[in-house]
């Protein structure tokens, strides 16, 4: 039987109210596409208020189309006239320039994704906090340059911040129900990524299209290269620290190279609780999209049978010297999150522009935060401070750099 013209308006005008609205603050990207690749799947269900790039700006031009942006924003004002030129006559509204990019945060939206790379990234993510919308977090190097401030304002905007990372996101899954102080510990898995097995000589002379080939997970540059020195997974640790509210001695990594099960939650009563998954990013941003719902992802289905063994094993603070700094820098705390993010960027960017070598990523950043005592002590109120701190530790990284050139 038709629906009656009546109860078919009813159905289109609730349709519409269901619509959530959304913004995906870098778009461009790999965690950005992941997120427009779910919803261009179902688009009668998201109205997608703001997206916006870094750089790309005819890319970004190309998703605002496809998915009927109200606005899009490059945060680079040189890519402001091919966005314009692309976008013109589509009835879109379109900006470039930091202040924009705030704009294009702030703007009132239901979930909006955070998935600007770096520290760039903090000002909008807080945009989105303060707007009160569901913020699902991918961008880590807010919580590890920031982490107290950024919490802090979590907090007084009564916002809840969904991690997206796939750690956290499955340490939320595991421990919801669970009181606090029956929380042990939470152990983050890591592939290990491509050097997992590679001597320190070996490493020494690798190359950077062979750090960018990960072997499970499919990224942007910088979290691969991140990956390949293990600093992802140290980013990771006080990402969860500040995310949780669990000390250093509860945090700890496994190197589990399969990236089937992504985080263990240690109980009081011995139990130990896992989240599995085939290893897409698809899975954690769709957990946050839905929530506390689930919703359809098309990723691939877990056949453990197939899979056979998962393996684990401790990682090698040797060979992997990021992980023990990142560790220092929990332990330490202050604002030595903020020197070893602002170092870490400034040597990543130096080892993708061929100007270093693998391992002096990790050296460049021991040696910034070895002569960055002052600025690691040094008391931050506010997001100001926490910028002066990271632009005084990355013009200290770069002073260092030609020593590992
Ligand atoms: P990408 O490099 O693929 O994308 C980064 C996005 O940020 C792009 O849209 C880029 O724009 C934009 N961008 C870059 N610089 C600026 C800037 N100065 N101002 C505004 N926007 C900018 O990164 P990923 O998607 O891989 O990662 C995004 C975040 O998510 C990172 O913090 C990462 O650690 C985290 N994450 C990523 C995972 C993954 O699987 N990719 C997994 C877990 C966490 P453009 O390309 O146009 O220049």
């Amino acid at each position: 039987m038709f629906p009656s013209l009546t109860s078919l308006n009813l159905e289109i005008e609730r349709s519409v109210v269901r619509q959530r609205r959304i913004s995906v603050l870098g778009a461009t990207g790999s965690i950005g596409e992941s997120t427009l690749d779910l919803i261009g799947r179902d688009p009668s269900s998201y109205q997608v208020i703001a997206l916006t790039g870094g750089h790309n700006a005819a890319r970004l031009a190309e998703l605002a189309i496809r998915h009927r942006a109200e606005l899009a924003v490059i945060a680079d004002p040189e890519g402001y006239p091919v966005l314009r030129q692309a976008l013109s006559g589509t009835g879109i509204e379109i900006g470039a320039g930091e202040a924009a990019l705030l704009e294009a945060a702030g703007r009132p939206a239901d979930w909006v994704m955070a998935a600007i790379v770096g520290a760039a990234g903090l000002k909008p993510t807080l945009e989105a906090v303060r707007q009160g919308s569901l913020t699902a977090l991918a961008n880590k190097e807010c919580l590890v340059s920031a982490g107290d401030i950024f919490m802090a304002e979590v907090a007084r905007a009564k916002a809840t911040l969904l991690p997206v990372d796939s750690e956290h996101s499955a340490a939320m899954q595991v421990m919801a129900g669970a009181r606090p102080e029956r929380i042990e510990g939470i152990c983050l898995t890591a592939s290990g990524g491509p050097f997992r097995n590679w001597s320190l000589d070996a490493m020494r002379t690798a190359r950077c299209e062979q750090a960018l080939d990960h072997p499970n997970w499919s990224m942007g540059p910088k979290v691969t290269i991140d990956s390949a020195t293990l600093m992802n997974k140290g980013l990771e640790l006080l990402e969860a620290h500040h995310l949780f509210s669990l000390p250093a001695a509860k945090l700890d990594v496994l190197i589990h190279p399969q990236s089937i099960v992504h985080c263990l939650v240690y109980l009081s009563d011995g139990s130990v609780l896992a989240q599995m998954s085939c290893p897409d990013m698809r899975t954690p941003i769709a957990y946050s999209l839905a929530w506390p719902e689930r919703m359809h992802a098309p990723t691939e289905r877990l056949d453990l049978a197939a899979l056979g063994t998962l393996s684990f094993e401790a990682p090698d603070f040797e060979r992997f010297p990021a992980l023990r700094l990142a560790r220092e820098v929990l332990a330490a705390g202050g604002s030595a999150g903020t020197v070893l993010n602002a170092a870490n960027e400034v040597a990543v960017e130096a080892f993708l522009g061929g100007k270093i070598g693998f391992l002096a990523i990790a050296a460049l950043v021991e040696a910034t935060l070895e002569s960055s005592a002052d600025l690691s002590a040094r008391h931050r109120r506010s997001v100001e401070d926490v910028l002066a701190i990271d632009a005084e530790a990355r013009a200290k990284a770069r002073s260092l750099l030609k020593r590992f050139a």
